[in-house]
């Protein structure tokens, strides 16, 4: 099965793409954690990715294209993944479902995460992340059990430098340009649901299932 979660940046695509990968048994594929590991390790492809991230815009689409589709040749994604972040606009869509199309396989369902601007600020500014496993928190909505350490692996927390109020706002502008084109390209496709980001992650996943099935 592949799924993409597509929604604004601060949507909850991570949180739900962690929650669906473990309900239906497949990978979890997130470009954005992808970018971060490389930059983490200091790999040309992270020292590449890390000026771009860091002015809130998209890495170039070859770049981004060949990391992901590497990632989903994998063994672990044999039986599909929930993509999470990619595609962001319609070269990469297209490059996915060319890709796909080869090995005789296709996208099953495209879930589109609604939530409004002002959500997303006071969602990003108040988000903490896990170095070493990826959880986000959310210091009011969603707090860790202890201060600044993983609930699930004790890793450390962290706030993502793209996170700030100036990078967060390129982002929706990048958002609106390139990846909002997205929901009619996949409209065409009758594969896209919407769901609105509200209630909780475990609201929203339970919305999610329904719309799958
Ligand atoms: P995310 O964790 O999905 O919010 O992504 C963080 C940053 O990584 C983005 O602002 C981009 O700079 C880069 N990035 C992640 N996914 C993509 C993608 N599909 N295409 C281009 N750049 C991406």
């Amino acid at each position: 099965m592949y799924i993409i979660l597509l929604g604004a940046p601060g949507a909850g695509k991570g949180t739900q793409a962690a929650m669906l990968a473990g309900k239906i048994g497949v990978a979890q594929v997130a470009s954005g954690d992808l970018f971060r590991q490389a930059l983490q390790q200091e790999t040309e492809l992270g020292k590449t990715a890390k000026v771009y991230m860091e002015k809130g815009q998209l890495v170039p689409d070859k770049i981004t294209i060949q990391m992901v589709l590497e990632r989903l040749g994998k063994p672990d994604c044999n039986n599909g993944a929930i993509l999470d972040g990619f595609p962001r606009n319609l070269e990469q869509a297209s490059a996915l479902d060319k890709e796909l199309a080869e090995q005789a396989k296709a996208i099953d369902k495209v879930i589109n995460i609604k939530v409004s601007e002002a959500e997303v600020i006071k969602r990003l500014s108040g988000r903490w992340i896990c170095r070493d496993c990826q959880t986000p928190y959310h210091e009011t909505d969603n707090p860790p059990k202890v201060k600044g350490k993983c609930d699930r692996c004790d890793g450390e927390l962290y706030q993502r430098a793209d996170d700030k109020p100036e990078t967060v706002k390129e982002r929706l502008k990048v958002y609106e340009k390139e990846t909002l084109p997205l929901i009619q390209y996949y409209k065409k496709t009758g594969k896209l649901v919407e769901v609105v980001s509200e209630g909780g992650p475990e609201a929203v996943h339970r919305k999610i299932l329904a719309a799958l099935n």
